[in-house]
């Protein structure tokens, strides 16, 4: 499952594919009605407090319980005047949405049963809180948390899951799991809402982290079957990346989901979704609203949400629509509160918005096995009162220790699914590497290289090592696995499968494997070249080649891979050993085929032959490469080998090679962390440097995400200019805008892109989505956020209008672009994989940085002409 936040493109021909999956947005696009348009410095505080779509849901929530209040005040009031007919226009806006919801919905079904008016009388049940629910006051549809007021939700919502987890005590509430309180021997799915309503409200990390660290220990103890499928929920996705689990669930199996299980029509569900703009609040809000149900809600568990999504990602073919219509009806006539039905609709949607992205639910679980075990394991724990009385710098040393093996291990092998088995077995230690370690046909995250400005940055950083300077190909970064048996999977940068793309690659696999070459997993890059003559083709080229079920007979864009790293062979993972040897490894086992297959071009050099390495990066440059990659050879002499330090007393295997090492490292007195030339899954460090061409003009440039334009002015009028596009918040899951920008596009690119984002269209919304940040000018039309758009500007800017990155930089203001220019569609890239906001942020510290040091260069070089003047 994919999330918008977390969707990718896919390496699915679009062209293949019938109609793409249509979300709640596009079916009300048609019957859009614009916002008003919006001052253009209007910061976050002077938002209009009755614009919902500007609420963080604890917001919204309090809100809506002052409204309706307000409403059961009125009614009230009204009940004991006599009974004057109320004017829709003097009602509060929500209240009035939920008003005009009910007389449409009332209007439109046979009395008494919900839209599906053939339900029978005695299926339909009274959802009021005198007759089910006993802590929903009757006369006041008072909103609570969890508006069910069982037993177990008493408890669930009594738990105190964002204290910290050194006082916690998950024994207390683990043993109402265990005893079968909640939903049988199940966690119940509203143990998971209650956790998402706190993660919702809060923006405080470590407050995030808590929480789940909390809500993962109750599971843990009461209920360690639950704890996968809470894993999954959690992070709003149902398999890894490489295995493609699709829901499939478009806009309108959603909205007629929401019509069926709360009665309401067209009419009524486009006036909750025109006030609140997000299908999850529109649940919300309709749950709040409905006075009885078709039939007795079946409490949800954790397992059972779980087994649902993941039986609507499996049921294909035809009549499938039918039986994930009936799967996701089910579920939400099932959801027993507001929140349930809001989180459960937002896992539907594919965005949950609650922050727990990949890396803090790695920290979250570490913490959670210090911390906790089943009751079936014996490994040790950390008692939560000695880890109170450690000084921070111990307590974040015991919790980084343990991260570290966690991210390794899933940097390694990115599925929960190994992951977590293991971990309820054995929690975290150093095995944890051993039994989810790297695997053939898992594909382990890539090893990323860092920016650097220019070739003097680059061999300044790089002083005293030698290092391997490779061409940069513009490409598509593979990575091959083959087993012992021949066979091959080709993953993309994302862990996307793509083996069906590349059948000349996978044909040419039995030609390059040299004697003695069993099973292994390699790195390249593949590029479109002429096969004739070997010469390289843009990556505009490569793009064009189709994604899918590609016959061999049928490839027109041919291609070659330019090998450049292995990280297993026959059996033996090599991510320890240095680029000097691994290379080595590449080099003499492997054989090449002319035009199809080769090695990436490189020289070796030391920072003092600069005269050559330029040579080298024009050559590259020359030849239509984006400019060079810079990789450290070898460790450090006095780097400890990984035998040596399996043998020292190093605490955990993750911190090898990196804590001992630096210990003893020279560079480590100057403050400079050692470069490894190990090979590194997840990391960017920079024993992997870039240097870009365009890095001369611009300091780097930022993958962005086009969310919304503007109709364009005279010789533009039919286009979308100016784009609005946003990067991403990590932590929040929204997208925060950076700018407008109007340059770098062709006409033929302005022409395709209005046939893309067609008004009406599938990928064009009727309103703003709620994760996306922008206070300024109203756009004309707001996109889906779907793509990824590399650009380049002049420099960056604090903003009084864009709140990107607010927080990072200044308290008050976001971050903008100077004279931002498109360079090219990442087609390779999801919009998960779109720079982030702390990456925004980086980028003007750095320029700061080297704005200042120029400065100082100025003034000196300023004061060394003045003394010459003197001296004359
Ligand atoms: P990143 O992949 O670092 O997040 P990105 O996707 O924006 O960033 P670039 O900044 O262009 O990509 O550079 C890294 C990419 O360069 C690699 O992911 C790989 O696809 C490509 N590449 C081309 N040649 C090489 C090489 N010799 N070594 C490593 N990567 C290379």
């Amino acid at each position: 499952m994919v999330s918008p936040a977390k969707k990718r493109k896919l390496n699915s021909d679009s062209k293949t594919t019938s109609t793409p999956p249509r979300n709640l947005h596009y079916f009300f696009g048609k019957q859009k009605q614009q916002p008003p348009p919006q001052p253009a410095n209007n910061a976050p505080e002077n938002l209009d407090p009755d614009d919902a779509r500007m609420l963080t849901d604890e917001q919204f929530a309090r809100k809506l319980q002052a409204e309706v209040d307000l409403e059961a005040a009125a009614e009230r009031a009204e009940a004991s005047r006599s009974r004057t007919p109320k004017s829709k226009d003097s009602l509060p806006s929500i209240e009035r949405a939920a008003k005009e919801t009910s007389t449409a919905s009332e209007d439109s079904k046979p009395s008494g049963t919900g839209s599906n008016g053939n339900a029978a009388e005695k299926d339909v049940v009274d959802t009021k809180p005198d007759q089910t629910l006993p802590s929903f006051k009757s006369e006041n549809h008072t909103l609570t948390l969890q508006a069910s007021g069982s037993a177990e939700d008493t408890i669930i919502s009594s738990i105190p899951f964002d204290e910290s987890p050194l006082t916690f005590e998950p024994s207390k509430y683990a043993q109402d799991l265990a005893n079968g309180v909640l939903e049988g021997h199940d966690a119940s799915y509203a143990l998971l809402t209650r956790c998402f309503v706190l993660l919702n409200s809060t923006r405080s990390r470590i407050r995030i982290v808590d929480t789940l660290v909390n809500l993962l220990r109750v599971i843990v103890e009461g209920d360690p079957s639950s704890l996968l499928p809470t894993v999954w929920l959690a992070t709003n996705s149902i398999s890894p990346p490489y295995i493609s689990k699709e829901l499939g669930l478009g806009g309108s199996a959603i909205s007629k989901a929401l019509k069926n299980a709360f009665g309401l029509d067209n009419k009524s569900l486009k006036a909750l979704y025109d006030k609140v703009g997000d299908a999850g609040d529109v649940a919300f809000l309709a749950k709040k609203k409905q006075t009885f149900t078709l039939r007795k809600p079946k409490p949800l568990t954790i397992k059972g949400v779980y087994q649902s999504l993941v039986k609507i990602a499996n049921t294909q073919g035809t009549g499938s629509g039918e039986t994930k219509q009936r799967i996701v009806d089910r579920l939400l006539q099932d959801a027993r509160g507001a929140e349930e039905s809001r989180y459960l609709v937002r896992t539907l949607c594919q965005h949950l918005r609650i922050g727990a992205v990949k890396t803090t639910m790695l920290i979250a679980l570490s913490r959670a096995f210090l911390l906790s075990r089943p009751p079936s394991a014996d490994f040790n724990l950390k008692s939560p009162k000695e880890l109170a009385s450690l000084k921070k710098e111990e307590l974040a040393e015991v919790w980084l220790r343990a991260e570290e093996i966690l991210k390794e291990c899933f940097a390694r092998r990115p599925n929960y699914n190994d992951l977590v088995p293991v971990l309820l077995e054995i929690g975290v230690c150093d095995e944890l590497l051993v039994r989810c370690g790297l695997a053939l046909h898992i594909p382990l995250r890539p090893m990323l290289g860092s920016i650097t400005r220019d070739l003097s940055e680059m061999l300044t950083k790089l002083q005293g090592r030698d290092f391997a300077c490779e061409y940069k190909y513009d490409g598509q970064r593979a990575q091959v696995h083959c087993d012992n048996q021949g066979k091959v999977s080709i993953f993309s940068r994302n862990l996307e499968l793509m083996t069906d793309k590349y059948p000349d690659l996978v044909a040419l696999i039995p030609k390059i494997r040299g004697d003695g070459v069993g099973s292994f997993i390699m790195e390249g890059e593949i590029v479109a070249v002429n096969q004739e003559t070997g010469e390289l083709k843009t990556f505009q080229t490569l793009s064009n080649r189709a994604r899918k079920d590609v016959a061999i007979g049928s490839v027109k864009i041919e291609v070659c891979m330019f090998a450049f790293d292995i990280m297993y062979l026959n059996g033996e993972p090599l991510l320890d050993r240095p680029l000097r040897e691994r290379r080595e490894l590449l080099r003499s086992l492997f054989i090449e085929v002319p035009h199809q297959f080769t090695w990436v071009k490189s020289i070796d050099a030391k920072s003092q032959d600069s005269e050559a390495v330029l040579e080298f990066f024009k050559s590259a440059t020359d030849v239509k490469c984006e400019g060079i990659m810079v990789k450290i050879l070898d460790n450090l002499p006095n780097m400890l080998p990984p035998d040596e330090e399996e043998a020292s007393e190093t605490p955990s295997k993750a911190t090898k090679g990196k804590k001992k090492s630096s210990e003893k490292d020279p560079e480590k007195k100057t403050n400079r962390k050692a470069l490894l030339a190990t090979y590194e899954p997840d990391k960017r460090l920079e024993s992997w440097l870039k240097v870009k061409k365009d890095y001369s003009t611009t300091f780097d440039t930022l993958d962005m995400i086009p969310v919304a334009g503007w109709h364009g002015q005279g010789r533009k009028s039919q286009w979308w200019s100016p784009i609005l596009l946003a990067v991403r918040n990590e932590e929040t899951g929204s997208l925060e805008v950076v700018c407008k920008c109007i340059s770098g596009f062709t006409d033929a690119f302005y022409k395709a892109n209005k046939e893309h984002y067609k008004e009406g269209g599938e990928h064009v919304l009727g309103s703003k989505p709620s994760y996306v940040e922008y206070y300024g000018p109203s756009p004309q039309v707001w996109f889906e956020p779907q793509e990824v758009w590399e650009m380049a500007f002049a420099d960056i800017t604090i903003s009084p209008t864009y709140t990107a990155a607010i927080g990072l930089v200044s308290d008050e203001k976001g971050l903008s672009l100077r004279f931002p220019r498109f360079l090219k569609k990442r087609e390779d890239k999801g919009i998960d994989e779109a720079s982030t906001n702390e990456f925004l942020a980086n980028l003007w510290r750095k320029q700061e940085e080297k704005a200042s040091t120029s400065s100082v260069k100025e003034v000196q070089g300023e004061i060394v002409e003045y003394d010459e003047n003197i001296s004359d």
